[in-house]
């Protein structure tokens, strides 16, 4: 495997690696599947993909109604066993990374997108704790990092 094994949490290491080994975690452990490790390269590019289109709905809500009428935050998703990348809204009820992972348990995540600032946003404390640093880009702001 490219770049042989990942590092502990919170080491600087490569997304790609990161995102292959709890991919492979979350698949009962198949770390030597060809197949899978043939896909490791696209793994970033997916998750970027999926970035892409959370701007996209991101801009697609600029201009509409005023605060409350339109969701807090999107993000995407990337599924690397489906190479199905999709954007997700927050609800009044569930974070977007939670609306995210309901619909596709096994994606990665892309940075959390403000819609009303245009910007990424830390990802929050009960998000980290719920979903792990893991999921998402290895750039990712923390909001347990920045207090
Ligand atoms: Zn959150």
């Amino acid at each position: 495997m490219r770049n042989g094994r990942a590092g502990a949490a919170g080491d600087a290491v490569d997304f790609g690696v990161i995102g292959l080994t709890e991919l492979f975690a979350l698949h009962g452990g198949h770390g030597s599947d060809p197949v899978l490790t043939a896909r490791l390269p696209t793994l970033t590019e997916g998750v970027e993909v999926a970035d892409a289109l959370a701007w996209e709905r991101r801009n697609s809500y600029s201009g509409t109604g005023g605060y409350g009428t339109r969701p807090a935050v999107v993000i995407g998703a990337y599924d690397p066993a489906t190479f199905e990348a999709e954007a997700f809204s927050s609800t009044a009820k569930r974070h977007a990374e939670g609306v995210a992972t309901d619909a596709m348990p096994d994606a990665l995540l892309s940075k959390p997108i403000s819609v009303r600032k245009g910007d990424y946003i830390p990802v929050c404390e009960p998000c980290e704790a719920e979903f792990g640093r893991l999921r998402f880009p290895a750039d990712t702001t923390f909001a347990k990092d920045i207090k």
